[in-house]
């Protein structure tokens, strides 16, 4: 259930985690950290590009209109350019300004010449007014070139990211350099994302001057040849991932070479933070214990590199930033978490750490031995009434020091009037004996605030032999037991193999249980001696859990008692053994029915109502039907039972006292309550041949029936020496495996089948 408990705070924080990424989200705030992501993203592969586009760099102003020597030098290298049979030349400088006519004119000479292979570029600028404004040449050079347009925008950390499919010029969409280079003409509308996989000094790119003295190596037929400014022409830089200066001409060259191999894909941060969400909620969920849930961290840490070269793989950008602030705030979040948890464990009075720090430290180790020791101290509630708050933590750090007094290390828990600690000493009887000692310490009072405070202090102890967290409840339970007078030092029940399995899911399943049919009744047959007639059988409830196995009835009965369940229990073993009551009748076997009823039962008059309505289901006859009350020392008010019991005689039942003799049954509950009958013990009845003490109780007990006039069955003979002493004894009705077993109600067809035949014969 904690468990649950802890998972669902888990996902609550990562829900936290993801509303703080959607608010930092609203804001634009990790922005930069994307980009500085997408940089990353950008190197972590290396491509190769088409080689299909080469870069020309001027590495002088061309279109100063007062050096007409330039537009020359630049006609010479578009007539080289047409003379080695290019493909298309871009020509990424605008020239609005004329210079002289015959240099003018050998320009556009040169443009005209290569025909619809020539394309100029004009450049989308904002003025200072904030305007757009087109700086394109002048139409006595470029004639009727066609045209693309190019603006040259960076974010404000000197990135293009983005480019524009096409622009909006004067009321025309016209493309733009970076779609037209791609071969992309007819627009989509809106922008994409520009992959810069591609390290920079790879991208083809020759110097104009190169070209004109003759000496290029590259051959640029039928390529795509870009003339642009070459980097650092201008005050201004273009940046890309990698390189901090290159020429403003290649952001459309990258533009162009994504489109072409299609890697403009981008997944924003929304979809991002989602998916990334969804995949760490389900490995919370999937991860139940802290091992897996740690296997679960490092996948999702693992997660994000890992995707982050899937996509640069495939050419898609990631928004990541706002996944790894969710990684953040959860890491704060449960770390807080943990802190707090941490100082939960401590007591903030005595800075001693508390009993449940206790449990943790000694759970996850199930083979650890030794005793936990519960100290419980006796009238602390008057401390807390006479003391301050300060002064009562002296006194409990005073106690603490005189139990260390012997082992000055010794490490102990402290909350409430409980000290506690884990003892390595594996010897019960040596421990025992060294806690006298202790409390022998003890008799002497502490000085508090200049007041002396007597101590009063006792013990409990469980020995570690089981679930260690089991095993602190029990030495608390045992402290809690435990008294100054009686018994100063109480030795917690050894843990049995059940104690372990008594979960609070087990104690869930009893309702379960008994509609799967795993709880069920068997029946013990009661025989009388004289003539080996069964005279009737105790009902007595079983409990075969399919994971678990046989789970004995004393064990589940108080779990059931614990959940609250017992009425369920008892209403159904009533049902069932009625049922099997009435099959038996029906056969003609008249016997008599035995339940056992818990004495904490008695309390109230439903279970008369119960038990009116089960005979009245089933159809047995209530004169067979023998109640036998478990516990007697647990009825709280005779006066109540009387009434309970006298109410179900009136229903025509038979009440029995079970287990006479042992446990704190007493004669005071025997001679107020209306029984019919006893059942002795098996302790006495079990040893009646070997001990004359066993044997005086049994023949008083039976003497006392005969002179009460009531019933006395004698439970538990195991042997035929005993079944003869009863007999002599004049004990005649007789339960035991000696006789018979408890059976199925089969079995017990079977059995009562034989008996009728032995008495037949008889
Ligand atoms: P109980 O009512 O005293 O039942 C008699 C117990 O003695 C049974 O144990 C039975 O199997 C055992 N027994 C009979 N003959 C012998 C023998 O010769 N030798 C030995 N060693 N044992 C013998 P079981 O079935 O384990 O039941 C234990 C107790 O659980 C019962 O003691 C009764 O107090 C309680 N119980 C069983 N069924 C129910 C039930 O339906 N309701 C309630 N409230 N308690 C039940
Ligand atoms: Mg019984
Ligand atoms: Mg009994």
């Amino acid at each position: 259930m904690s468990l649950r408990k802890d998972a669902v705070t888990r996902l609550k924080n990562l829900l936290y985690a993801g509303l703080v990424a959607l608010a930092l989200m609203l804001f634009a705030f990790l922005q930069p950290a994307d980009q500085i992501i997408w940089t990353f993203q950008s190197k972590i592969i290396d491509r190769a590009p088409t080689g299909d586009i080469v870069f020309v760099g001027a590495e002088r102003d061309m279109a100063d209109p007062r050096l007409p020597e330039r537009r020359l030098e630049l006609a010479t290298a578009l007539e080289e350019l047409n003379r080695q049979g290019v493909g298309q030349v871009y020509i990424d400088i605008p020239f609005p300004k004329t210079s002289t006519p015959e240099a003018d004119a050998r320009l556009a000479a040169a443009i005209a010449s290569l025909g619809p292979r020539a394309v100029l570029v004009d450049q989308i600028e904002r003025s200072l007014s904030g305007e757009d404004q087109l700086n394109s040449t002048a139409a006595s050079i470029g004639l009727d070139t066609r045209r693309v347009v190019s603006r040259r925008t960076s974010n404000w950390m000197g990135f293009a990211w983005e480019r524009e499919y096409a622009h909006n010029v004067q009321g025309r969409r016209i493309p733009s350099l970076a779609a037209s280079l791609a071969g992309v003409e007819d627009v989509p509308p809106g922008r994409f994302q520009v992959d810069y996989a591609i390290p920079s000094e790879d991208i083809p790119a020759i110097g104009l001057s190169e070209m004109t003295s003759g000496n290029n190596v590259h051959s640029l037929a039928g390529r795509t040849v870009v003339i642009g400014e070459d980097a650092g022409l201008s005050e201004m830089q273009q940046r890309v991932p990698g390189n901090y200066s290159v020429p403003f001409s290649f952001v459309a060259i990258y533009a162009a070479e994504t489109l072409k191999a299609g890697r403009d894909r981008h997944m924003s941060a929304l979809p991002a933070l989602s998916i990334f969400l969804l995949l760490f909620a389900a490995c919370l969920i999937l991860a139940r214990d802290q091992r897996r849930r740690y296997v679960a961290y490092a996948a999702i840490a693992a997660f994000l590199p890992a995707s982050l070269y899937l996509a640069s793989l495939v050419g898609v950008r990631l928004d990541i930033s706002y996944c790894v602030a969710v990684i953040l705030a959860y890491a704060i979040m449960r770390s807080r978490a943990r802190w707090k948890n941490r100082m939960a464990l401590v007591d903030n009075e005595t800075n001693l750490p508390k009993l449940q720090a206790l449990e943790e430290a000694i759970s996850p180790d199930l083979h650890l031995r030794g005793h936990i020791v519960v100290a419980r101290i006796h009238g602390y509630e008057h401390v807390l009434k006479t003391l301050r708050r300060t002064d009562r933590a002296h006194y409990i750090l005073k106690l603490v020091d005189r139990l260390r007094a012997a082992d000055g290390d010794l490490k102990i828990y402290s909350e409430g009037h409980h000290l506690a600690w884990h003892s390595k000493q594996e010897d019960s009887a040596l421990l025992a004996e060294h806690l006298e000692g202790t409390r022998a310490m003890f008799a002497a009072p502490v000085n508090v605030a200049g007041s002396s405070v007597d101590v009063g202090i006792s013990f409990g102890v469980a020995k570690l032999d089981g679930d260690p967290a089991v095993r602190l409840a029990a030495a608390v339970a045992a402290a809690e037991e435990s008294s100054e007078a009686l018994q100063p030092i109480k030795l917690a029940e050894s843990s049995s193999r059940f104690d372990e399995l008594w979960d609070i899911s087990l104690r869930a399943r009893i309702d379960e249980a008994m509609e799967a049919g795993e709880i069920f009744c068997v029946y013990q047959p009661k025989i009388d001696t004289r003539n080996g007639n069964m005279t009737g059988v105790e009902a007595l409830v079983r409990w075969q859990d399919p994971a678990r196995g046989f789970i004995p009835p004393m064990h589940f009965i108080a779990q059931c008692e614990k959940a609250g369940r017992m009425d369920a229990l008892t209403q159904y073993v009533l049902e069932h053994s009625c049922s099997a009551g009435r099959l038996m009748h029906f056969r003609g076997r008249s016997i008599t029915m035995s339940v056992n009823i818990s004495a904490t039962l008695l309390s109230d008059m439903r279970i008369v109502g119960m038990v009116r309505n089960v005979l009245q289901a089933t159809g047995f006859d209530p004169r067979f039907l023998v109640l036998e009350v478990t516990e007697t020392s647990r009825i709280g008010n005779l006066e109540t039972a009387e009434m309970v019991l006298n109410e179900l005689k009136a229903l025509g039942a038979r009440i029995s006292m079970d287990d006479f003799g042992v446990g704190e049954t007493n004669f005071e509950t025997f001679f107020e309550l209306p029984f019919d009958e006893v059942k002795i013990d098996r302790l006495f009845v079990a040893n009646i041949t070997k001990s004359a003490k066993a044997k005086a109780i049994v023949a008083s007990i039976v003497g006392m029936g005969r002179d009460a006039r009531i019933g006395v069955v004698a439970e538990g003979a195991e042997d035929h020496e005993t079944l003869k002493l009863l007999t002599e004894m004049g004990c005649t009705h007789v339960q035991g495996y000696v006789l018979a077993r408890p059976m199925s109600l089969d079995n017990l067809m079977e059995f009562n089948n034989l008996k009728d035949n032995g008495a037949r014969e008889a």
